[in-house]
Protein backbone atom coordinates (compact mmCIF):
# COMPACT_ATOMS: atom_id res chain seq x y z
CA UNK A 1 0.00 0.00 0.00
CA UNK A 2 1.05 3.70 -0.37
CA UNK A 3 1.45 5.94 2.72
CA UNK A 4 -0.69 8.43 3.53
CA UNK A 5 1.07 11.55 3.01
CA UNK A 6 3.53 12.92 6.18
CA UNK A 7 0.70 15.80 6.51
CA UNK A 8 -1.58 13.40 8.39
CA UNK A 9 0.49 13.87 11.36
CA UNK A 10 -1.89 16.91 11.08
CA UNK A 11 -4.98 15.53 11.98
CA UNK A 12 -4.00 14.16 15.19
CA UNK A 13 -7.22 14.32 17.48
CA UNK A 14 -7.41 18.16 18.49
CA UNK A 15 -7.58 19.05 22.45
CA UNK A 16 -10.99 20.43 22.24
CA UNK A 17 -12.57 17.14 20.58
CA UNK A 18 -10.63 15.08 23.36
CA UNK A 19 -12.09 16.79 26.28
CA UNK A 20 -15.23 16.76 24.31
CA UNK A 21 -15.12 13.25 24.29
CA UNK A 22 -13.78 12.67 27.80
CA UNK A 23 -17.22 14.84 28.55
CA UNK A 24 -19.01 13.24 27.33
CA UNK A 25 -18.05 9.82 28.52
CA UNK A 26 -17.69 10.88 32.55
CA UNK A 27 -20.62 12.81 32.09
CA UNK A 28 -18.31 16.00 32.71
CA UNK A 29 -19.66 19.60 32.55
CA UNK A 30 -17.92 21.04 29.45
CA UNK A 31 -16.69 24.39 29.90
CA UNK A 32 -13.49 22.97 27.63
CA UNK A 33 -15.03 23.69 23.73
CA UNK A 34 -16.46 26.70 23.19
CA UNK A 35 -19.73 26.05 21.53
CA UNK A 36 -23.07 27.25 23.37
CA UNK A 37 -25.18 25.10 25.34
CA UNK A 38 -28.27 27.45 24.91
CA UNK A 39 -30.69 27.21 21.79
CA UNK A 40 -29.66 29.72 18.88
CA UNK A 41 -32.04 32.42 18.47
CA UNK A 42 -35.85 31.41 17.41
CA UNK A 43 -35.76 34.57 14.97
CA UNK A 44 -32.74 32.92 13.27
CA UNK A 45 -34.57 28.83 13.47
CA UNK A 46 -37.57 30.27 11.69
CA UNK A 47 -35.57 31.95 8.99
CA UNK A 48 -33.79 28.70 7.84
CA UNK A 49 -36.76 26.82 8.10
CA UNK A 50 -38.77 29.21 5.53
CA UNK A 51 -35.27 29.01 3.21
CA UNK A 52 -35.21 25.08 3.14
CA UNK A 53 -37.12 24.21 0.03
CA UNK A 54 -36.78 28.14 -1.26
CA UNK A 55 -33.05 28.44 -1.62
CA UNK A 56 -31.49 24.55 -2.25
CA UNK A 57 -29.07 25.11 -4.90
CA UNK A 58 -25.63 26.45 -5.36
CA UNK A 59 -25.34 29.80 -4.64
CA UNK A 60 -22.28 31.73 -6.62
CA UNK A 61 -19.21 31.14 -4.97
CA UNK A 62 -18.59 34.54 -3.87
CA UNK A 63 -22.06 33.95 -1.76
CA UNK A 64 -25.37 34.68 -1.71
CA UNK A 65 -26.01 38.10 -3.00
CA UNK A 66 -28.54 39.22 0.41
CA UNK A 67 -26.02 37.69 3.01
CA UNK A 68 -23.36 39.82 1.24
CA UNK A 69 -25.22 43.43 1.75
CA UNK A 70 -25.99 42.09 5.28
CA UNK A 71 -22.44 41.68 5.82
CA UNK A 72 -21.37 44.91 3.92
CA UNK A 73 -24.16 47.01 5.92
CA UNK A 74 -23.12 45.47 9.30
CA UNK A 75 -19.44 46.48 9.22
CA UNK A 76 -19.71 49.40 6.95
CA UNK A 77 -17.84 48.42 3.80
CA UNK A 78 -19.21 47.38 -0.01
CA UNK A 79 -20.90 44.34 -0.63
CA UNK A 80 -18.40 43.84 -3.43
CA UNK A 81 -15.53 43.29 -0.70
CA UNK A 82 -17.46 40.13 0.57
CA UNK A 83 -17.34 36.60 0.29
CA UNK A 84 -18.82 34.11 1.98
CA UNK A 85 -17.24 30.74 3.17
CA UNK A 86 -18.04 27.59 5.41
CA UNK A 87 -17.35 29.44 8.58
CA UNK A 88 -14.29 31.81 9.74
CA UNK A 89 -12.08 28.26 9.32
CA UNK A 90 -12.62 28.09 5.69
CA UNK A 91 -12.43 31.74 5.59
CA UNK A 92 -8.86 31.49 7.38
CA UNK A 93 -7.99 28.78 4.92
CA UNK A 94 -8.43 30.55 1.75
CA UNK A 95 -6.69 33.61 3.28
CA UNK A 96 -4.02 30.97 3.93
CA UNK A 97 -3.95 29.37 0.47
CA UNK A 98 -4.68 33.33 -1.39
CA UNK A 99 -1.52 35.07 0.68
CA UNK A 100 1.16 32.73 1.44
CA UNK A 101 2.93 29.67 0.68
CA UNK A 102 6.06 27.54 0.09
CA UNK A 103 7.99 29.77 -2.72
CA UNK A 104 9.45 26.24 -5.17
CA UNK A 105 13.05 27.26 -5.47
CA UNK A 106 12.98 29.86 -2.67
CA UNK A 107 12.28 30.30 1.18
CA UNK A 108 8.62 29.50 2.44
CA UNK A 109 6.40 32.50 3.43
CA UNK A 110 6.27 33.30 6.94
CA UNK A 111 3.07 33.78 8.78
CA UNK A 112 3.60 35.23 12.39
CA UNK A 113 -0.03 35.02 15.26
CA UNK A 114 0.74 35.45 19.02
CA UNK A 115 0.33 32.66 21.35
CA UNK A 116 -1.59 31.49 23.08
CA UNK A 117 -2.61 30.73 19.48
CA UNK A 118 -6.06 29.25 18.22
CA UNK A 119 -5.75 25.44 16.91
CA UNK A 120 -6.40 26.23 13.48
CA UNK A 121 -4.12 28.95 12.50
CA UNK A 122 -0.18 26.72 12.57
CA UNK A 123 -1.63 23.39 10.86
CA UNK A 124 -3.42 25.73 8.15
CA UNK A 125 -0.46 26.98 7.49
CA UNK A 126 1.84 23.93 7.53
CA UNK A 127 -0.89 22.73 4.76
CA UNK A 128 -0.54 25.28 2.53
CA UNK A 129 3.45 24.84 2.93
CA UNK A 130 4.32 28.24 5.02
CA UNK A 131 6.19 28.53 7.94
CA UNK A 132 4.38 29.29 11.35
CA UNK A 133 6.10 32.18 13.12
CA UNK A 134 4.82 32.15 16.94
CA UNK A 135 5.37 35.79 19.21
CA UNK A 136 4.16 35.13 22.43
CA UNK A 137 1.80 37.67 23.91
CA UNK A 138 2.92 39.70 27.84
CA UNK A 139 1.11 38.11 30.51
CA UNK A 140 1.13 40.71 33.69
CA UNK A 141 -1.10 41.88 36.35
CA UNK A 142 -2.82 43.90 33.46
CA UNK A 143 -3.56 40.97 31.74
CA UNK A 144 -2.89 39.30 28.39
CA UNK A 145 -1.07 42.46 26.07
CA UNK A 146 0.38 43.04 22.90
CA UNK A 147 4.73 42.73 23.12
CA UNK A 148 5.34 45.03 20.51
CA UNK A 149 9.14 44.44 20.76
CA UNK A 150 9.06 40.68 20.20
CA UNK A 151 6.53 41.00 17.81
CA UNK A 152 9.14 43.37 15.73
CA UNK A 153 12.05 40.63 16.58
CA UNK A 154 10.01 38.30 14.63
CA UNK A 155 9.45 39.83 11.37
CA UNK A 156 11.88 39.18 8.60
CA UNK A 157 11.81 40.16 4.95
CA UNK A 158 9.72 36.73 4.50
CA UNK A 159 7.44 37.82 6.51
CA UNK A 160 3.82 37.54 4.67
CA UNK A 161 1.33 38.09 7.05
CA UNK A 162 0.30 38.45 10.76
CA UNK A 163 -3.07 36.89 12.57
CA UNK A 164 -4.42 39.29 14.83
CA UNK A 165 -7.39 38.02 16.94
CA UNK A 166 -8.96 40.68 18.55
CA UNK A 167 -11.37 40.12 20.65
CA UNK A 168 -8.63 36.86 21.51
CA UNK A 169 -9.10 33.39 22.17
CA UNK A 170 -8.10 32.22 24.23
CA UNK A 171 -7.28 34.68 26.64
CA UNK A 172 -10.60 37.12 25.99
CA UNK A 173 -8.29 40.05 25.38
CA UNK A 174 -9.19 43.08 23.24
CA UNK A 175 -6.94 44.76 21.67
CA UNK A 176 -6.82 48.14 22.37
CA UNK A 177 -6.52 51.10 19.09
CA UNK A 178 -3.09 51.90 20.30
CA UNK A 179 -2.01 48.16 19.94
CA UNK A 180 -3.65 47.97 16.86
CA UNK A 181 -2.25 50.72 15.36
CA UNK A 182 1.43 50.01 16.30
CA UNK A 183 0.88 46.56 14.45
CA UNK A 184 -0.64 48.52 11.92
CA UNK A 185 2.33 50.71 11.23
CA UNK A 186 4.85 47.49 11.40
CA UNK A 187 2.58 45.93 8.66
CA UNK A 188 2.94 49.15 6.44
CA UNK A 189 6.47 49.59 6.98
CA UNK A 190 7.65 45.99 6.04
CA UNK A 191 4.47 45.61 3.85
CA UNK A 192 3.17 42.26 5.21
CA UNK A 193 -0.49 41.80 4.82
CA UNK A 194 -2.86 41.23 8.19
CA UNK A 195 -5.46 39.02 8.83
CA UNK A 196 -8.12 40.00 11.49
CA UNK A 197 -9.79 36.84 12.87
CA UNK A 198 -13.07 39.28 14.76
CA UNK A 199 -14.76 36.48 15.06
CA UNK A 200 -16.30 37.52 18.71
CA UNK A 201 -16.81 41.14 17.42
CA UNK A 202 -20.10 41.08 19.17
CA UNK A 203 -18.82 39.65 22.04
CA UNK A 204 -17.26 42.18 24.33
CA UNK A 205 -18.07 43.80 27.92
CA UNK A 206 -15.83 46.89 27.77
CA UNK A 207 -15.40 48.73 24.85
CA UNK A 208 -16.35 47.93 21.68
CA UNK A 209 -13.29 46.57 19.97
CA UNK A 210 -11.78 48.86 17.59
CA UNK A 211 -11.48 46.83 14.05
CA UNK A 212 -7.72 46.56 12.62
CA UNK A 213 -9.56 46.80 8.77
CA UNK A 214 -10.13 51.04 9.87
CA UNK A 215 -6.70 51.59 10.52
CA UNK A 216 -5.31 49.91 7.58
CA UNK A 217 -8.08 49.46 4.87
CA UNK A 218 -5.75 48.76 2.05
CA UNK A 219 -3.90 45.40 3.62
CA UNK A 220 -6.17 43.84 6.15
CA UNK A 221 -8.66 40.75 5.37
CA UNK A 222 -11.41 40.51 8.23
CA UNK A 223 -12.90 37.37 8.95
CA UNK A 224 -16.17 36.60 10.73
CA UNK A 225 -18.76 33.83 12.05
CA UNK A 226 -22.40 33.48 11.71
CA UNK A 227 -21.95 31.06 14.01
CA UNK A 228 -20.13 32.89 16.53
CA UNK A 229 -22.60 36.13 16.26
CA UNK A 230 -25.60 34.43 16.23
CA UNK A 231 -24.69 30.94 18.75
CA UNK A 232 -24.98 28.57 16.31
CA UNK A 233 -21.33 27.22 15.86
CA UNK A 234 -22.68 24.30 13.57
CA UNK A 235 -24.29 26.19 10.61
CA UNK A 236 -20.68 26.76 8.73
CA UNK A 237 -21.24 30.07 7.82
CA UNK A 238 -18.86 32.99 7.82
CA UNK A 239 -17.28 35.57 5.88
CA UNK A 240 -14.19 37.66 4.64
CA UNK A 241 -14.16 41.19 4.28
CA UNK A 242 -10.88 41.65 1.43
CA UNK A 243 -9.01 44.77 0.83
CA UNK A 244 -10.66 46.85 -2.32
CA UNK A 245 -10.28 44.21 -5.53
CA UNK A 246 -9.23 41.18 -3.90
CA UNK A 247 -12.62 39.73 -3.32
CA UNK A 248 -12.72 37.78 -6.91
CA UNK A 249 -9.58 36.24 -6.25
CA UNK A 250 -10.26 35.15 -2.80
CA UNK A 251 -13.85 33.69 -3.94
CA UNK A 252 -11.74 31.63 -6.87
CA UNK A 253 -9.86 29.65 -4.59
CA UNK A 254 -12.57 29.05 -2.25
CA UNK A 255 -14.62 27.69 -5.43
CA UNK A 256 -12.10 24.62 -5.58
CA UNK A 257 -12.65 23.83 -1.78
CA UNK A 258 -15.67 23.57 -0.52
CA UNK A 259 -17.40 25.59 -3.86
CA UNK A 260 -19.99 27.99 -1.66
CA UNK A 261 -21.47 28.09 2.08
CA UNK A 262 -24.54 25.84 2.26
CA UNK A 263 -27.13 28.63 0.63
CA UNK A 264 -30.01 28.43 2.81
CA UNK A 265 -28.32 28.86 5.76
CA UNK A 266 -26.51 31.81 3.65
CA UNK A 267 -30.35 33.29 3.14
CA UNK A 268 -31.16 32.37 7.15
CA UNK A 269 -28.47 34.27 8.25
CA UNK A 270 -28.91 37.23 5.89
CA UNK A 271 -31.97 37.70 7.57
CA UNK A 272 -31.35 36.83 10.69
CA UNK A 273 -28.23 39.33 10.53
CA UNK A 274 -30.38 42.38 9.58
CA UNK A 275 -33.20 41.59 12.73
CA UNK A 276 -30.37 40.91 15.13
CA UNK A 277 -29.16 44.67 13.97
CA UNK A 278 -32.44 46.41 14.45
CA UNK A 279 -33.24 44.37 17.59
CA UNK A 280 -30.75 44.86 20.32
CA UNK A 281 -29.68 41.03 19.71
CA UNK A 282 -26.16 41.60 20.76
CA UNK A 283 -27.06 43.60 23.73
CA UNK A 284 -28.87 41.14 25.25
CA UNK A 285 -26.02 38.34 24.10
CA UNK A 286 -23.84 40.57 25.80
CA UNK A 287 -25.40 41.05 28.89
CA UNK A 288 -25.95 37.09 29.06
CA UNK A 289 -22.46 36.41 28.56
CA UNK A 290 -21.03 39.08 30.81
CA UNK A 291 -23.73 37.64 33.22
CA UNK A 292 -21.99 33.86 33.45
CA UNK A 293 -18.87 35.30 33.14
CA UNK A 294 -19.37 36.97 36.36
CA UNK A 295 -20.80 34.26 38.02
CA UNK A 296 -17.64 32.08 36.98
CA UNK A 297 -15.10 34.58 37.52
CA UNK A 298 -16.36 35.30 41.36
CA UNK A 299 -16.81 31.15 41.37
CA UNK A 300 -13.15 30.61 40.74
CA UNK A 301 -11.49 33.39 42.44
CA UNK A 302 -13.66 31.81 45.85
CA UNK A 303 -11.71 28.63 45.24
CA UNK A 304 -8.47 30.70 45.17
CA UNK A 305 -7.72 31.46 41.91
CA UNK A 306 -6.19 34.15 39.82
CA UNK A 307 -8.53 35.11 37.45
CA UNK A 308 -7.37 37.57 34.04
CA UNK A 309 -11.37 39.09 33.01
CA UNK A 310 -11.55 38.90 29.59
CA UNK A 311 -12.49 41.80 27.79
CA UNK A 312 -14.39 39.72 25.07
CA UNK A 313 -15.36 36.15 23.54
CA UNK A 314 -16.76 34.11 26.18
CA UNK A 315 -13.81 32.62 27.37
CA UNK A 316 -11.60 32.97 30.21
CA UNK A 317 -8.10 32.10 31.63
CA UNK A 318 -7.32 31.03 35.32
CA UNK A 319 -4.35 30.50 37.34
CA UNK A 320 -5.16 27.07 39.25
CA UNK A 321 -2.18 25.71 40.93
CA UNK A 322 -2.97 22.05 41.42
CA UNK A 323 -5.06 21.46 39.36
CA UNK A 324 -4.63 18.91 36.13
CA UNK A 325 -6.91 19.19 33.42
CA UNK A 326 -6.85 15.30 32.63
CA UNK A 327 -7.20 14.29 36.24
CA UNK A 328 -10.21 17.08 36.41
CA UNK A 329 -12.10 15.41 33.78
CA UNK A 330 -12.13 11.86 34.46
CA UNK A 331 -12.02 12.16 38.50
CA UNK A 332 -13.70 15.58 39.11
CA UNK A 333 -16.33 15.52 36.13
CA UNK A 334 -15.18 19.09 34.92
CA UNK A 335 -13.64 19.63 31.51
CA UNK A 336 -11.60 22.56 30.65
CA UNK A 337 -8.52 22.90 28.20
CA UNK A 338 -4.86 23.52 29.55
CA UNK A 339 -3.95 26.48 28.15
CA UNK A 340 -0.41 24.54 26.90
CA UNK A 341 -2.39 23.43 24.35
CA UNK A 342 -2.05 26.95 22.90
CA UNK A 343 1.40 26.57 22.74
CA UNK A 344 2.98 25.57 19.89
CA UNK A 345 6.28 27.41 19.87
CA UNK A 346 6.86 29.11 23.11
CA UNK A 347 6.62 28.08 26.69
CA UNK A 348 3.22 28.16 28.27
CA UNK A 349 2.94 29.98 31.70
CA UNK A 350 2.23 27.14 34.02
CA UNK A 351 -0.82 26.00 35.85
CA UNK A 352 -3.20 28.11 33.54
CA UNK A 353 -6.74 26.73 32.24
CA UNK A 354 -8.90 27.91 29.43
CA UNK A 355 -12.59 27.72 30.79
CA UNK A 356 -15.44 28.44 28.61
CA UNK A 357 -18.72 30.41 30.16
CA UNK A 358 -21.16 29.85 26.43
CA UNK A 359 -22.74 27.45 28.98
CA UNK A 360 -26.10 27.64 31.17
CA UNK A 361 -25.71 29.46 34.62
CA UNK A 362 -26.48 26.08 35.84
CA UNK A 363 -23.76 24.29 33.94
CA UNK A 364 -21.34 26.71 35.59
CA UNK A 365 -22.53 26.02 38.87
CA UNK A 366 -22.89 22.90 38.77
CA UNK A 367 -19.23 22.89 37.53
CA UNK A 368 -17.96 25.40 40.60
CA UNK A 369 -19.75 22.54 42.96
CA UNK A 370 -17.71 19.81 41.71
CA UNK A 371 -14.06 22.04 41.56
CA UNK A 372 -14.82 22.61 44.82
CA UNK A 373 -15.22 19.08 45.69
CA UNK A 374 -12.03 18.02 43.76
CA UNK A 375 -10.05 20.46 44.88
CA UNK A 376 -10.84 19.66 49.19
CA UNK A 377 -10.19 15.81 47.96
C1 LIG B 1 -14.50 29.59 16.63
C2 LIG B 1 -13.36 30.36 16.05
C3 LIG B 1 -13.10 30.35 14.67
C4 LIG B 1 -13.86 29.45 13.73
O1 LIG B 1 -15.16 29.90 13.50
P1 LIG B 1 -16.20 28.99 12.68
O2 LIG B 1 -17.09 29.99 12.02
O3 LIG B 1 -16.88 28.12 13.65
O4 LIG B 1 -15.41 28.22 11.68
C5 LIG B 1 -12.07 31.12 14.19
N1 LIG B 1 -11.33 31.87 15.00
C6 LIG B 1 -11.54 31.92 16.32
C7 LIG B 1 -10.67 32.78 17.17
C8 LIG B 1 -12.55 31.15 16.90
O5 LIG B 1 -12.73 31.16 18.24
Amino acid sequence: MPSLHARTRLSAESIFSRMSRLAAQRGAVNLGQGFPSTPPPAFLLEAARRAVGTVDQYSPPIGLPALREAVAQDLEVQPEQVVITCGATEAMFALAQTLYGPNPGGQPDELIAFEPVFDIYLPQTVMVGATFVGVPLNLSAEGWRLDIDALCRAVTPRTKALIVNSPFNPTGSVFTRAELQAIADLAREHDFWLISDEVYDELYYDVRPVSLRTLAPERTFTVGSAGKRLDATGWRVGWIVTPEGAAPEVAGLHQWTTFCAPAPLQAAVAEALGIARTSGFYDGLRRSYLKRMQLLAAGLRDLGAEVFTPQGTYFLTARLPGVDAERLVTEGGVAVIPLEAFYRTQPAPPEMLRLAFCKSEAEIEEALRRLKGFLSR
